[in-house]
């Protein structure tokens, strides 16, 4: 089903749930200011779900903002939203009955950094963005240049686990097919492990260099909803507030184990770092340990308690 009738769906969709009072609000997608993008956006009003849109660049996972909402929400969700969504229902952070969960079967999001690095060219410049199956056509200046749609969908997207919710209580279409490609998806993780520890840590130091300590990364993550993060404790100071890079890396280390066995691949914190920190060079490679050593994916094998809960004095100490 094309996005367009998908949207279509969707507003009536949204506006049948504000109507008939079965939700509070509505949390979707509306056109962005930048070309090529799309905003959050919260609504009550009916009225508004016209605004609702789908595209290939609804890149946000919604569900990071259900912890801090109260009353019934209608939430459009892609497949790595709707397994965040279940990790949560997991954990007690939301209570599936409040929840509403307009799935969007997924075919991947268009990454338009890709696309500028490709042609050599800025968004702005760009006309049109097009995609049919496995070739996006990008038009600048009037012409047009087509590209593989695996060398232009976002790194995560090309190992998608779970492009069609699985947990949902209205489905807007129909499962497309996937394109995949998960050696290019691993590549930056691969250059890491090729690496000998004194060169990776040369490449991290270099990192987290830049970053500016925004917690953007933090703040919208589903995984991440601690009431008080470690990282603003001051008794004890886990980590000093400066951005120093040792300390950036330390609170990012420990967030990246805070959320293993929670974490979906969303790609949210990495597409969210203004430093372009490659944060999913961390956040994959711990989901590929969970997987590994767990047998694990969560949202999608996700049993009624959290994975790294239960103990048993039995389990193995390594
Ligand atoms: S990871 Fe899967 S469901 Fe999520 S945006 Fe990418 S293709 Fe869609
Ligand atoms: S989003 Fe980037 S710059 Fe901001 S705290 Fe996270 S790693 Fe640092
Ligand atoms: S750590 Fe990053 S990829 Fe993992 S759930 Fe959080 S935002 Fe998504």
């Amino acid at each position: 089903m094309e996005n367009r009738e998908m949207e279509q769906r969707l507003r009536q969709e949204a506006r049948n749930l504000l109507e008939q009072g079965t939700v509070d609000c509505i949390l979707g997608y509306e056109a962005g200011s930048l070309k090529f993008s799309t905003t959050p956006m919260i609504t009550s009003n009916k009225d508004d779900t016209d605004r609702l849109v789908i595209s290939p660049f609804i890149v946000n996972n919604l569900s990071a903002s259900l912890t801090g909402m109260d009353g019934k929400i209608g939430i459009v969700a892609k497949g790595c939203d709707s397994r965040s969504i279940a990790s949560l229902v997991q954990d007690n952070k939301v209570n599936r009955e409040n929840i509403i969960i307009l799935g969007v079967p997924c075919p991947g999001l268009i990454d338009v950094r890709k696309i500028e690095l490709l042609l050599g060219r800025d968004r702005d410049e760009l006309e049109d963005i097009a995609r049919e199956g496995d070739k996006v056509t990008v038009t600048v200046g009037g012409k047009k240049s087509d590209l593989p749609t695996a060398k232009v969908l976002f790194d995560n997207c090309l190992a998608c686990e779970l492009p069609t919710p699985q947990e949902y209580d209205v489905i807007l279409g129909e499962s497309p097919p996937p394109v995949t490609d998960p050696e290019g998806s691993r590549a930056g993780i691969e250059r890491l492990e090729a690496m000998s520890g004194e060169e990776r840590w040369d490449f991290w130091r270099s990192e987290f260099s830049r970053c500016v300590r925004c917690y953007a990364c933090r703040n919208v993550c589903p995984a991440c909803f601690c009431q008080r993060c470690f990282v603003e404790e001051t008794e004890p100071q886990w980590v000093p507030s400066a951005a120093r890079w040792q300390d950036n890396l330390i609170f990012q280390v420990i967030r990246t184990i805070h959320v293993a066995g929670r974490c979906t691949d969303c790609g949210n914190c990495d597409r969210a770092c203004p430093a372009h920190i490659p944060l999913r060079n961390l956040s994959k490679k711990m989901y590929d340990i969970v997987s590994e050593l767990f047998d694990y994916r969560a949202g999608i094998d996700s049993g009624p308690v959290p994975l790294l809960t239960p103990y048993e004095a039995s389990e193995a100490k390594d």
